[in-house]
């Protein structure tokens, strides 16, 4: 494989960092860039024994060779999401940080496409809620499009400049700031970004995560953690501005404990992953502990109603709730155009109180819309992980599960006239309603593949 074409200043500064390790790095340039997955805790794919294990990462392996995902049902049925090794770091170093059988508040701040989201919302419990930000509005859909695939109830979406956060100050247990960087990691899986490189755009980088650092610095409780991640090496964007937020803003690095053959350094302010020591591309991360000398404003705090949703009475309840396993650890909402959501119960007072704090978030298991005499269940029912077990069902090939996913007509001979979900490999994908011999085709246009299959 050709090595990237890499800016001259990039090369000096990593020389002078790494010192004699800098041919490792450059070979390590040179092959190919590990391809891995992170599989869903609780969607059961089959999956492959003989895959190699992500060590850092109970749920993430690597695969022999890039298949290609778009045409995979269960990648569409949220059974996995593909996911660069390094940045599943997180996951042991929450372990180590927080207690995750508790209820906790966490906030991805700058969240889009939502890789660590998943990953989060997976380790917390049910009772624990992640909000999930982007503030990028076509990355939000992504980020939406990505979490409702997840399909977990323990998750909210806000579409928010970090600096539209100061209604909820002090009310976060852990705040992961993955910043925007200049992605010198990457430069092995993505040329562009070697492209795009410089030096006045690393001080760009630099100055503009710490403008999102000191926004998180307030969001959480005294105690509570703040993760800063990057996947980029220069110390102007890591080891520099951690330095800084911890003087600036009262809080101490964390040491975390990890296995000397991972193979991440650990550096003054935070542990580096090299591609040349890890099997994953460049990454940076640190873990800050606010000191305890803030009061605790987070009582402060108090749900409130969330605007334009009432809970839902009258009719529609009993079908509201025959669409979730177990209803009676929910609330049901509805909004004046007919839509139902369902709040989990353990976490409605939080939800009510971020969705207040923040206007532009989604929030609750997507029910689905009333229309006329019929409840149009919601594509995000269909992959949520608290549906129904109840739903008719119709188990679909790989040539029937594509077609469906390209939202084309499909045949399903057989199948009982109504709602049904369709699936694959056991795997729900979505809706179809089927009308003695005509099947409607339910999958969201805006998700639909594009790719000739
Ligand atoms: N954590 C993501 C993942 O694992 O999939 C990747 C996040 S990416 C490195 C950084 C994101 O921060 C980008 O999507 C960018 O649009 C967003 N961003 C930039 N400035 C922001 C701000 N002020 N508030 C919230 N998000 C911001």
């Amino acid at each position: 494989m050709p090595i990237p074409v890499l800016p001259e200043a990039f090369v000096e500064s990593m020389q002078s960092l790494l010192g004699p390790s800098w041919n490792d790095f450059l070979n390590a340039m040179a092959s190919p860039a590990p391809v891995s997955i992170r599989y869903h805790p609780f969607k059961k794919k089959i999956r492959e024994e003989n895959f190699e294990q992500v060590k850092w990462c109970s749920d993430g392996v690597y695969l022999p060779e890039r298949p290609i995902f778009t045409l995979d049902p269960t990648f569409h049925a949220g059974a996995y999401y593909v996911q660069e090794a390094s940045s599943m770091l997180i996951e042991a170093a929450v372990r180590q940080l927080v207690d995750l059988k508790a209820p906790l508040r966490v906030l991805d701040l700058a969240a889009a496409p939502g890789g660590k989201s998943t990953l989060l919302a997976s380790l917390i419990s049910p009772d624990s809620l992640l909000v999930a930000n982007e503030v990028i509005r076509n990355r939000y859909q992504t980020l939406r499009y990505n979490l409702t695939k997840w399909g977990l109830s323990n998750t909210m979406t806000s579409n928010h400049d970090s600096r539209e956060f100061g209604g909820l100050e002090g009310w976060f247990d852990l705040v992961l700031l993955d910043a925007p960087c200049s992605g010198e990691g990457l430069f092995r899986k993505d040329p562009e970004a070697a492209r795009e490189w410089s030096t006045d755009h690393v001080r760009f980088c630099a100055s503009r995560q710490k403008r999102i650092f000191a926004d998180a610095a307030g969001l959480v409780r005294p105690g509570g953690i703040v993760l800063y991640s990057t996947c980029t090496y220069n110390a102007l964007e890591n080891a520099g501005n951690v330095a800084w937020f911890c003087q600036e803003f009262g809080y101490d690095p964390i040491p975390l404990n990890f296995p000397g053959d991972w193979g991440i350094q650990a550096q003054e302010w935070g542990y580096q992953c090299f591609p040349h020591l890890v099997k994953g591309e460049g990454f940076f991360l640190a873990a800050l502990r606010k000191q305890s000398g803030d009061s605790d404003k987070s009582g402060n705090l108090k749900p409130v109603r969330i605007p334009a949703w009432e809970p839902l009475a009258g009719k529609w309840m009993d079908m509201a709730k025959s669409c979730l396993e177990a209803p009676e650890a929910y609330t049901f909402y509805a909004d004046g155009e007919g839509t139902i959501r369902a709040v989990p119960k353990a976490l409605e007072e939080e939800v009510k109180t971020a969705a207040h704090a923040l206007k532009r978030t989604h929030w609750g298991v997507e029910i689905g819309q009333i229309k006329g005499k019929d409840l149009i269940p919601s594509p995000a029912l269909a992959l949520s992980t608290a549906i129904s077990s109840a739903f008719p069902f119709v188990e679909a090939g790989k040539q029937t599960a594509l077609k469906f996913l390209k939202k084309e007509q499909v045949e399903l001979p057989g199948a009982p006239n109504g709602w049904t979900l369709l699936r694959y490999q056991g795997l729900n994908l979505g809706w179809v309603k089927i009308m003695d011999r005509r099947t409607n085709n339910y999958y969201p246009k805006e998700w639909r593949i594009l790719m000739e299959v």
